[in-house]
């Protein structure tokens, strides 16, 4: 907990305007290699904090006040079933149509997330452990679903992976677990990103075509996520964590502010990359999202409407649970092949900045440990839902993530 933000400033620390620490550097001169933290960025200042907070609360308001979905979650492990709100695509929209109008009369001013990129983070890293204080305090309230692996007693644990299932507000209409995964985060990071890409249009008078590709990709990611928005029903998130630290600072502070960063890097560190630099670019995202798109799809396909023709040819095994494992497709050359294609297209986005400093390159490692780990977890998951015949599905679908090699 205190690592985590550590990383998120050291993110800024190590490279930015003023400079970006190379490995050689960094190797021989230690933390005097990096440039620190600019003097065009405060630590904390109230505006940076009044547009933080003002826009969590916009996002909250949006949900509350448009109209959205009602969807069932899974059946929990009590035997109940929740019903959530979903309107994340239409929050989306309406921060269009509110950022388009109040850029055009001058109210709103995109190019200021990079100056007051710090200070945002300092409020939202107040506030993710302000908000983890309080879901935890509450869920000791009476009636609380608890999740499985949040009730060990010891305090920091707890705290840290997150006590609650499902806290709600607004006798229980207000999702805050959904609410934070899908709204303020990723759509906060959309903004961070189109903030750095105004910032180069106001410096330069043009946006540079590696600003403008990873911009498209995350776009791409993050609009598919919200138009898929019912699927963050049945993830190990949703179903299974419960809501703490972990994920409070994960939605509100570390997506948003580390996966902006080859953005800013782009801004900062102006590209101009060759014609074929950008064509392996466009087709390391072509590959990365055939297979992760190709793979969810099937087996999303095969979960809600298994008749359809374009599911119904794939190889199966039946398990003692009643559900059926694919075992050819996309699930037949890996267990996690989706994972694969979606870190396929984290190289994709960090193509773009070059290969002059290694620190961009930052969301390509952490998101392959982050797969790694959420693979075991899931497998460990599987083999108590599954018993034996996860055993057996193991043996015939033979690779975790890599298919010949892991
Ligand atoms: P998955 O979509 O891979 O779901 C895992 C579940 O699918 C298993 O628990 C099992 O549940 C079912 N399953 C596993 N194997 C099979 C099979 N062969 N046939 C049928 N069902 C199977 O996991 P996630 O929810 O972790 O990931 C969803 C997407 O989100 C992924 O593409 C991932 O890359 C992405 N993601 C992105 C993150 C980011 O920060 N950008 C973070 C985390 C995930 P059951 O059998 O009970 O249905």
């Amino acid at each position: 907990m205190f690592a985590l933000p550590m990383v998120c400033y050291a993110l800024v620390f190590a490279c930015n305007e003023d400079g970006c620490a190379s490995l050689a550097d960094a190797y021989s001169r230690g933390v005097r290699a990096f440039p620190g933290f600019p003097k065009s960025m405060s630590l904390f200042d109230a505006s940076g904090g009044a547009i933080a907070l003002g826009w969590l609360a916009f996002t909250a308001l949006a949900h509350v006040v448009l109209p959205g979905i009602e969807a069932r979650g899974v059946v929990l492990g009590d035997g109940t079933r929740l019903t959530y709100k979903l309107n994340g695509f239409r929050v989306f929209a309406a921060t269009c149509v509110v950022g388009a109008i109040g850029s055009y009369f001058g109210i709103i001013d995109l190019t200021l997330v990079h100056e007051k990129f710090l200070s945002m983070l300092t409020t939202m890293i107040a506030f993710a452990f302000a908000l983890s204080t309080y879901l935890y305090a509450s869920s000791f309230g009476r009636g609380k679903t608890l999740a499985r692996g949040g009730n060990s007693g010891n305090v920091a644990y707890d705290y840290f992976i997150g006590r609650e299932l499902n806290p709600r507000l607004m006798r229980g209409a207000f999702d805050l677990k959904v609410f934070c995964e899908l709204t303020p985060g990723l759509i906060g990071w959309l903004l961070l990103d189109v903030g750095f890409a105004a910032k180069e249009y106001a410096r330069s008078g043009a946006v540079s075509p590696a600003m403008a590709l990873v911009c498209a990709f995350q776009g791409a990611y993050v609009i598919d996520a919200l138009w898929n928005e019912p699927a963050i029903l049945t993830t190990m998130d949703v179903t299974t964590d419960g809501f703490g630290f972990m994920l409070a600072f994960g939605d509100l502070v570390w997506v948003p502010f580390t996966y902006s960063l080859q953005c800013r890097y782009i801004l900062e560190h102006p590209q101009a990359l060759s014609r074929a630099h950008l064509a392996l670019v466009l087709l390391v995202q072509c590959v990365g999202y055939t297979i992760f798109r190709g793979a969810n799809n099937q087996k999303n396909l095969f979960r809600t409407n298994p008749k359809d023709p374009s599911v119904t040819h794939l190889k199966t095994l039946q398990t003692k649970r009643g559900t059926k494992l694919i075992v050819s497709g996309w699930w037949g050359v890996c267990r996690h092949i989706n994972y694969l294609g979606d870190w396929i297209m984290a190289w994709a986005w960090c193509l773009p900045c070059g290969f002059a400093h290694v620190v961009p390159y930052f969301y390509v490692v952490y998101f392959g440990i982050l797969l790694i780990h959420r693979d075991a977890r899931d497998g460990e998951a599987c083999a108590e839902k599954y018993g034996a015949d996860w055993a057996r599905y193991c043996a015939i679908v033979k690779y975790r993530l890599i298919p010949f090699i892991y």
